[in-house]
């Protein structure tokens, strides 16, 4: 027990003494290391290690601390670049609800799982489809507006189609984009701002 303690103690003693420690003049300045790290996020390993042959070298040689510096500017240089979310961008997904092929006219509608009192309606004619977004009248939420929604159109694999946003009627024309076309796109929905939480 005495003996392990013992060992504990020069252990932490080597751990503070390499926090405390002056730091030794090192090969590689910080700033040209965020340089590298640019390039290498940027070009990639080979393009930086061309531009910067002595720190990759350094780097190669295994030295701890440029690499955790590394990782760490990496880290912060990848989340630089990252688009910044919108806090708008909240984007829901519509459900079919009903069948098309309705009183001779090619109708759709579909709900929207987190706004139950909103109606989404399509409606082909010419090979367009009409949206129509309305309001159920069942309950006694009556805040929600039916302009502003903003309405994306993609493909199955994700390729955007159509993106646009409901006139002051709720409505929305969807330019060669067919009832069944609708129906096997993902349809997806976002509200005007100053929907939410009011
Ligand atoms: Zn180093």
């Amino acid at each position: 027990m005495n003996h392990r303690s013992g060992e504990q103690q020069l252990r932490a003693w080597a751990r503070l003494w390499k926090e405390v420690r002056p730091a030794p003049p090192h090969a590689v300045e910080a700033t040209a290391l965020g340089e590298y790290a640019a390039v290498r996020i940027l070009e990639g390993p080979t393009a930086a290690a061309r531009r910067f042959p002595e720190i990759a070298r350094h780097l190669d040689e295994g030295c701890e601390r440029c690499e955790a510096d590394l990782k760490e500017l990496v880290v912060f240089l990848d989340g630089e670049r990252q688009p910044q979310p919108d806090p708008h961008e909240r984007w829901l997904p519509t459900v079919l609800a009903l069948a098309w092929h309705y009183g001779g006219v090619n109708t759709a509608a579909f709900r929207i799982a987190e706004y139950p009192e909103l109606v989404l309606q399509g409606v082909e004619s010419g090979g367009d489809t009409q949206l129509n977004l309305g309001i159920r009248l069942r309950t006694d939420e009556v805040r929600l507006r039916v302009d502003g929604w903003e309405l994306r159109v993609a493909d199955a694999d994700g390729q955007e189609r159509f993106r646009g946003v409901t006139d002051a009627h709720g409505a929305l024309r969807l330019p060669g984009i067919s009832v069944p076309d609708l129906i096997h796109a993902r349809l997806e929905v976002k509200p005007p701002v100053g929907t939410e939480g009011d």
